[in-house]
This record gives C-alpha cells, sequence and structure tokens, in this order.
C-alpha cells in the first residue's frame, strides 16, 4: 500500500476538508436556494467516532497534516467542541470555515477544544445588502463573530468573500480597510459554479486580474510566492498585512491541488468538482477494516482528474451544491 494520497499526476494529498452537517442557518444566495435543500437525516450523518477514524487512517498512513470544518455551517452540528477535541488529538492543523455567526458564543470553547484557525464569510459591509445576500440580517453579529474570533486567539483569522459583478464588487476597496483595521487577512474568491440555484454564469464571476486591480487602487499590494493554497497571497506595501485572491474560475489552481474532501453523510470527493464519489459510510458501517477504507481512498485518488472543465463545453456540474460539500 502506498504511504501518501497521491494521484496519476504526481499531486500529493495532504488537506482534508471535512463537512460535519449540511445544514446551515443562512441562505446564501450563491450557495443555496431561498427554500433550503432537504437536510440529510441524522443517521445518515458520520458520527464523530465515523469521522475521526476517517481522519486517523489519513493522518497515521497518508501524512495528511491539515484538516478543515467545514458545512452547511458546521456550528450548527451539535457538540461540535467535541468532534474539536477528538480530532486534535491527531496533531495535525486544525481550522474551520463558518458563517461566523454562532462564533461570539463558542470561540472560547473551540480555541480550548485545539481548535487552531478560523475563516469567516461575509461578503458585505453593508447591512442591508448582507441581509439580501445571506437572507438573514445578522451582518453585526457576524462582526462580533470576527472580534470574538480575534480575542479567542486564533492565529489568524480570515475572511472569506466572495465577488460577485454588480453584487459587491464594489465594496472590495472596502474589505481591504476593513482587514488592515482589524489585522486579519481578507481573501476574495471567485463565483464558482456550485450555486443550488444554478445563477451562475461567467458574467457574475469577476476575474483575479479585476479584484487585483481592484486591490491595488485601495492600497498597492506586492505578491508572496505561491504555495499548494488556493490563494494567491499579496503584501500590503505600507507593511499592514496580507490579502488573498482565489482564482478558481479564470486561473484554476488545479495543477497544485493537494485537498481531498468528505462530505457529511460520508462520501468522499477527490476535488471540490468531482462528479463520482466513494462511499466511505457504507464501507465503515459494513464492518470494513482500516485497511479496505484505505484501498477505497487510494483507488479514488488513481482516478483524480488533472482538474475541472469550467468554461469548457464539457464541463458537468457536480449534483451536490457547495453547501453541501462544503467549499
Ligand atoms: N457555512 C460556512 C461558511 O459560509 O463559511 C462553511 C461552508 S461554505 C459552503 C464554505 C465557503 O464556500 C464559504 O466561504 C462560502 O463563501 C463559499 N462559497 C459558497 N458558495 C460559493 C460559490 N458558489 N462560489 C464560491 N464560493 C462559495
Ligand atoms: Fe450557509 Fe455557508 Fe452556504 Fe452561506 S455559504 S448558505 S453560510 S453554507
Amino acid at each position: 500500500m502506498a504511504d501518501q494520497l497521491i494521484d496519476s499526476f504526481g499531486r500529493v494529498h495532504r488537506d482534508l476538508r471535512i463537512s460535519v452537517t449540511d445544514r446551515c442557518n443562512f441562505r446564501c444566495t450563491y450557495c443555496m436556494p431561498a427554500e433550503g435543500l432537504d437536510w440529510t437525516p441524522r443517521e445518515q450523518l458520520l458520527t464523530f467516532e465515523e469521522i475521526t477514524r476517517i481522519a486517523r487512517i489519513m493522518v497515521e498512513r497518508y501524512g495528511v497534516n491539515g484538516i478543515r470544518l467545514t458545512g452547511g455551517e458546521p456550528t450548527v452540528r451539535a457538540n461540535l467542541p467535541e468532534l474539536v477535541r477528538m480530532l486534535s488529538q491527531l496533531g495535525t492543523d486544525l481550522a474551520l470555515t463558518t458563517n461566523g455567526v454562532a462564533l461570539p458564543l463558542l470561540a472560547g470553547e473551540l480555541r480550548s477544544a485545539g481548535l487552531k484557525r478560523v475563516n469567516l464569510s461575509c461578503d458585505s459591509l453593508r447591512p442591508e445588502r448582507f441581509a439580501e445576500l445571506t437572507r438573514r440580517d445578522d451582518l453585526t453579529r457576524v462582526l462580533q463573530g470576527v472580534d470574538a474570533a480575534l480575542a479567542a486567539g486564533f492565529d489568524p483569522v480570515k475572511v472569506n468573500c466572495v465577488v460577485m459583478r454588480g453584487v459587491n464588487d464594489d465594496e472590495v476597496g472596502d474589505f481591504v480597510d476593513f482587514g488592515r483595521r482589524k489585522g486579519i487577512e481578507v481573501r476574495f474568491i471567485e463565483f464558482m459554479p456550485l450555486d443550488a440555484d444554478g445563477m451562475w454564469s461567467n458574467d457574475l464571476v469577476v476575474p483575479v486580474d479585476e479584484i487585483l486591480a481592484l486591490v491595488q487602487a485601495a492600497s498597492p499590494v506586492t505578491p508572496i510566492q505561491r504555495t499548494s493554497a488556493p490563494a494567491t497571497r499579496y503584501r500590503f506595501d505600507d507593511g499592514s498585512g496580507t490579502v488573498g485572491i482565489v482564482s478558481s474560475v479564470s486561473d484554476s489552481f488545479c495543477a497544485t491541488c493537494d485537498r481531498v474532501r468528505l462530505t457529511a453523510d460520508g462520501q468522499f470527493r477527490n476535488c471540490l468538482f468531482a462528479v463520482d464519489e466513494t462511499d466511505l459510510r457504507a464501507l465503515l458501517r459494513s464492518g470494513a477494516s482500516d485497511d479496505e477504507i484505505a484501498v477505497a481512498l487510494e483507488q479514488s485518488l488513481a482516478s483524480k482528474w488533472a482538474g475541472h472543465q469550467i468554461n469548457r463545453v464539457h464541463f458537468v456540474r457536480p449534483h451536490r451544491s457547495m453547501s453541501q460539500i462544503g467549499g
């Protein structure tokens, strides 16, 4: 058996993203329909023990060194700090992506449980627009969530902002100022065709070059050398911090991708845009050994494609939306 999760293009995968629920207390227009989605029944969700077992196999056998918890909204899963405690025993980097609304209550407990880093999502700093975009009037609480994450000692705290043409692209400069003021890294993300309503179109994507020009206009930046992380990062020339741009559509990061994903219902995905999944829940619940689970992981990686085909005629949208995959 292999000692790395390596695909046929030689890419080694060391970053595991775990969706702990497909439920969410927001309905962001670029992610979920207004009426929500049918939530996965509880018995179909992986238990904390099942999640931890899969993560342990990946860490111990394949050197996975980063775990990120996501959703849906991960903080709506009951007892999330307990899962954090269990996963923190594996000794990897451990991060959370959240809409932030529960952080005023949970940040301290998550930190004590062993969580290391937090990314919050926020796409507008204007209350009315925020309410339209998320279908929930909670900007104040999300901003309190940013402060709570900083106060709890998470380092770094990052803010993800999906930029959409004609929707919030006039706020790039405001987000740059916000990040510099708070001492956090804002990461601008190109809108991807993973919304549940099929509203995505290329016209709504603000490409990386345009986002960068808007950032430069707000405050000059210089690029930092790129790593396997999907964001290209820049340093503000006046020394006031960093900013990132995730150019997933116009200049995809597939060549250096090192991520694999586990959905809340136990499906293993070798790509954000994968159309095929491996049913680890069925394996777990049929009494499979660690070796058998490892074989399934390796087989999935062996069939990974070179990269997504957005903007090509043969692009096929995955049957799951971002809220069901986890970002
Ligand atoms: N609920 C959490 C949150 O909002 O941070 C975690 C799950 S959410 C699906 C993870 C990330 O995906 C968020 O930063 C969100 O902004 C981003 N996202 C959702 N739909 C997207 C889309 N269609 N294109 C680009 N990013 C998207
Ligand atoms: Fe929920 Fe996050 Fe999707 Fe917004 S982006 S609907 S908060 S899962």
